[in-house]
């Protein structure tokens, strides 16, 4: 028997889960995708002088790095060439902080990091914003750190919250669960490789078979369907029924399994319409207690750089009195504009990064707002001579309904519940039956590198496996 598998999801999961199944021997594959391009959340573009990422963007790791390893075969990767952990600051009075200080700071940040992956072996109910404010104060109030200044040292705390919620993606590290935040795990090696010139899309280049010309990516690609977007899921029509999928062109597909990779985000705006019937609670729990945060980039290409050569770019850090001011403009939102930096292998290209609550924001507003908005941060900031740039372009995670957020972190609301992303990831079966239907992949799902690349393609070997694993070993000659 050849089960048909549907896989709702063209993004590194559901590609990982049908490469894999190919792999294994099974032919009946069909991905549908709501987009009309592969990919999901990897989204690379021509811009200015090359090309950007709108999504993912950096392999976070090497040695196990599931995209380390897909990619290293071919020489892809190098060490990103901005330095994100050097934290070059400057203040909204224009003056720069001098190295020093914030070197010394991070350094303190640092250990209070390292001591929490102690503090927090067990779930105990505390925020990791609650953590490191606390630890901050305490060892501010040292007397060996008497010689800080200490509203600089406010400062770039705020900030550097601000940095961390980046990575995890929170709208504020007191929504992120202490325990949850040391359940990630980091691959060994450089956290930031970049695809040189090339962009993120060149792994599913490879996924794809392009750079090996091998039978499965051409088998998978003609498996998968752009621009049909799943909107029902019936997984339990009847005791030996199949599943039926409907899609919105009104197509209904039947399958015996299924692998639904879309976002924690769709998820939980859609799981009441989308699955029939409802999901088991424990399923319902994660989607509910889990999040995906927003951060959005905000690229800008100047006909020419208007910065020194080797620049790293910089760190916004606010005084009370300017911030005051801001957040009581309509301008807020950019309080939560928290960096600008140059972009590997793009020579007159910034790249500001903005998060949370005033990512989601900032999507609603016309282009030019938001270019005049950060035309004064980086006048204000640098006091230099900045030219207008040449072109703009912000992305909109949230604002798309086919993903509705940008990556997952593990909530202070999850800690309590009890949940973790292996509750989400918990495949479903009819009453009877042991035998999965409904299997969930998709980064959301991974116990340890959710939130990434790496960890999603791993959630879609994972659930491409578990279905073989209900089946005698395929003999690949004769299907
Ligand atoms: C701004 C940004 C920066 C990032 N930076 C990094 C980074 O540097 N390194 C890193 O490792 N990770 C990074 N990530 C995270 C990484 O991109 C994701 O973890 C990963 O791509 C998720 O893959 P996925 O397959 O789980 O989900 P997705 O990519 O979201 O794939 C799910 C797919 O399902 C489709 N879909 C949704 N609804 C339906 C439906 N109803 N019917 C059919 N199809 C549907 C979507 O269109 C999508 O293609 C970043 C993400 C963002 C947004």
């Amino acid at each position: 028997m050849d089960p048909k598998i549907v896989i709702i999801g063209a993004g590194v999961a559901g590609i990982a889960a049908a490469r894999k199944l190919l792999e294994r021997g099974f032919r009946n594959i069909l991905v549908l995708e709501a987009e009309n391009r592969i990919g999901g959340r990897i989204q690379t573009i021509p811009f200015g002088a090359n090309v950007v990422d709108l999504g993912a963007q950096w392999c976070h790791g090497e040695g196990t790095n599931a995209v380390y390893q897909l990619a290293r075969q071919y020489n892809l990767l190098q060490v990103a060439k901005v330095n994100y952990h050097r934290f070059d600051c400057i203040q909204s009075n224009g003056e720069s902080v001098p190295t020093q200080l914030t070197d010394y700071l991070i350094v303190l940040i640092k250990g209070i990091l390292k001591a929490a992956e102690v503090d927090f072996k067990n779930p105990n109910g505390i925020s990791l914003g609650a953590y490191l404010s606390k630890r901050y104060a305490e060892l501010l109030d040292d007397p060996k750190n008497s010689h800080i200044d200490r509203e600089i040292a406010s400062q770039f705390l705020e900030m550097y919250m601000k940095f961390e919620c980046s990575y995890t993606a929170a709208d504020s590290l007191s929504d992120i669960s202490g325990f949850g935040y040391c359940t990630y795990l980091e691959t060994e090696g450089n956290q930031h490789l970049s695809w040189k010139n090339k962009g993120f899309s060149t792994l599913l280049d490879i996924l794809m078979g392009k750079y090996n010309g091998d039978t499965i990516g051409r088998l998978l690609k003609r498996r998968i369907l752009l621009k049909k977007k799943v909107k029902k899921i019936l997984w339990n029509a009847g005791e030996n029924s199949k599943v039926l999928i409907k899609c919105e062109n009104e197509d209904v597909i039947e399958a015996d399994h299924v692998i639904c990779t879309v976002s924690l985000g769709v998820l939980k705006e859609c799981h009441k319409h989308l699955f029939s019937p409802e999901l088991p609670l424990h399923n319902l729990r994660a989607i509910e207690s889990l999040k995906l945060g927003t951060v959005n980039k905000l690229f800008l290409e100047f006909e020419k750089a208007f910065w020194p050569i080797n620049w790293n770019g910089f760190n916004l850090l606010w005084s009370e009195e300017d911030l005051t001011r801001i957040t009581q403009s309509k301008d807020r939102w950019l309080e939560d504009v928290f960096g600008f930096y140059p972009v590997d292998y793009q020579p007159n290209v910034l790249c500001g990064w903005i998060l949370g609550e005033n990512a989601r924001y900032v999507e609603s507003l016309p282009e030019n707002e938001i270019l005049d908005g950060l035309m004064f941060l980086l006048r204000k900031f640098l006091g230099w001579n900045v030219p207008c740039p040449l072109r703009f372009k912000p992305t909109k995670w949230y604002t798309n309904s086919n993903f509705r957020g940008s990556y997952s972190y593990f909530t202070l609301k999850a800690e309590q519940a009890g949940v973790t992303p292996a509750d989400l990831a918990r495949p479903v079966s009819r009453h009877s039956a042991a035998l999965p239907v409904l299997l969930f992949a998709g980064e959301a799902t991974h116990e340890s590198y959710y939130s990434t690349v790496h960890g999603a393609i791993e959630t879609g070997w994972r659930e491409a496996n578990r279905i073989a694993s209900f089946y005698p070993a395929r003999n690949k000659s004769h299907l």
